[in-house]
């Protein structure tokens, strides 16, 4: 058996849709020594983090605890927050570690500020919504970027739907941003209202949802059959879409437009754009673009340093021929770690590495009880526009593909079976709190 010496140390910033699929990749073989870093203990898919904070989440799997996993699977859990990476010396710096906090006092240092060594170190940090300067939107807005929001953001609906219920007098819900994460954010609240309703009054209206577009146009950059058949969908949903409504401010109570209109709110989520996490551009001096991410050449790799590969909403790729990088989505995330788990060992093997290709499966969204709606195809031009049992299945699969991937053939199999069988697949509601 190898000593840790003689393995080759990779060491994996980020425990997301990307970073957990390749340390769950190369965990395992005996010539490596696999470190995943996270600051926190357990993993969430993003891609579902709407339907937590609405309280639909249909998978009893959508949280799992990286210290589990990491023995199930064969790879070390280092909880902690990454502060920095030496590219010369080949260290990734680590924050310390506190306990909670008591009486507004900062809580005791649990464990201390350290380095993790590495041979090849993967940028998995992800991405964040980002405000655009727009003045009052970090004070007043809610923004989906990990569980915390989530879970601040339900703990609010809540409360307002029980306010609502008691006083009759609808609660509003302004959502920023008619992306997927707005639409299907929205399309989740209006499948939740109707838990809080009255037994003696069904049909009581509890939820005004308000989606604004600072486009002409719903989900900027989909397709037109695509486009078409949300708004119809929306509608039906009863979910009031405004477009060319550009953002000038936003108050504790009230959104105002660059053409003067005013939209009240009791909760106002920002959800327009992603950028990559701040912390990138503190790391070291790796060349970020304009969106903050780390530009990365057709092998994924940092422009500073052959050591050091990035991927999913922290990379920067353009793709050959293409003007821009790829969008930040967890299926180029995926992608990217499945290529990398291959071209890593290959390049430690002395074996010829083809550069990263990426794949367009298609963009599914899921509106709970609307359903399922989006396009497949590899080319644009041939792609097809899907709803119905079909395309909940191909939702759902990409979900699934993680689940198996990050658990294993065995384990991922059974708790797919089980997930399936369970008396709350559905999507049942999960409202409480914690
Ligand atoms: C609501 C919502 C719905 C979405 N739906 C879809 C969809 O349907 N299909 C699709 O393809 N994509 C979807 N996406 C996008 C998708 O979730 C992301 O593109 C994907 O998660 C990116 O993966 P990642 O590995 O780059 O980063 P992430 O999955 O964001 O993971 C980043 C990880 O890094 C950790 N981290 C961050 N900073 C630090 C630090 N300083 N130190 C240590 N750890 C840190 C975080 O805790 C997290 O675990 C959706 C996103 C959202 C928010």
């Amino acid at each position: 058996m190898r000593s840790l010496q003689q393995k080759t140390r990779i060491v994996i910033l980020g425990g997301g849709a990307g970073g957990l699929e390749l340390a769950a990749l190369l965990a395992g073989r005996k010539d490596l020594h696999v470190t995943l870093v996270d600051m926190v203990s357990s993993h969430l898919w993003k891609p579902r983090l709407h339907e937590f904070a609405a309280g639909t989440v249909s998978s009893s799997l959508s949280e799992i605890s990286f210290y589990i996993l990491g023995q199930l699977r064969g790879f070390h859990f280092e909880q902690g927050e990454v502060i920095g990476i030496d590219t010369q010396d080949r260290l990734v710096r680590l924050d310390a570690i506190r306990g909670p906090s008591k009486n507004n006092e900062q809580g005791e240092v649990l464990a201390g500020e350290r380095t993790l060594p590495y041979d090849y170190c993967v940028v998995a940090l992800g991405g964040v919504t980002p405000d655009f300067n727009t003045p009052g939107v970090a004070e007043n807005a809610i923004r989906l970027d990990g569980q915390p929001d989530a879970e601040y953001f339900r703990q609010h609906f809540i409360a307002e739907m029980i306010r609502a219920r008691a006083t009759g007098v609808p609660a509003d819900v302004v959502i920023i941003g008619s992306g997927a994460t707005g639409t299907e954010l929205a399309a989740h609240l209006r499948h939740s209202e109707r838990a809080f309703a009255h037994d003696d009054k069904p049909e009581q209206k509890l939820l005004n949802i308000t989606v604004l577009e600072a486009a002409p146009e719903i989900m900027p950059g989909a397709e037109e059959s695509l486009r078409r058949e949300l708004v119809q969908r929306l509608a039906l949903l009863d979910i009031k879409v405004v477009t060319d409504a550009r953002i000038s401010e936003m108050q504790s109570d009230e959104i105002k437009t660059a053409t003067g209109e005013k939209w009240p709110f009791d909760i106002a989520v920002w959800a327009a754009g992603l950028v990559g996490n701040p912390v990138l551009k503190t790391l070291g001096d790796f060349e970020c673009d304009g969106s903050g991410r780390i530009k990365v050449d057709a092998f994924l790799r940092s422009t500073i340093s052959d050591r050091v590969f990035v991927i999913g909403d922290s990379a920067s790729f353009v793709p050959a021929g293409a003007e821009k990088p790829l969008p930040p989505t967890a299926q180029a995330a995926s992608q990217q770690a499945h290529y990398l788990a291959d071209s890593l060992i290959r390049h430690l093997n002395g074996k010829l590495v083809e550069p990263f290709r990426y794949k367009h499966k298609g963009r599914l969204v899921s509106l709970a009880q609307a359903g399922v709606v989006g396009t497949i195809g590899r080319a644009r031009k041939r792609d097809l526009l899907i709803q119905g049992q079909f395309a909940i299945a191909a939702y759902d699969a990409l979900q699934r593909q993680h689940q198996w991937r990050v658990l294993g053939p065995v384990r991922g199999s059974v708790a797919i079976a089980a997930d399936l069988m369970s008396p709350t697949h559905g999507p049942p509601l999960k409202l409480h709190g914690g």
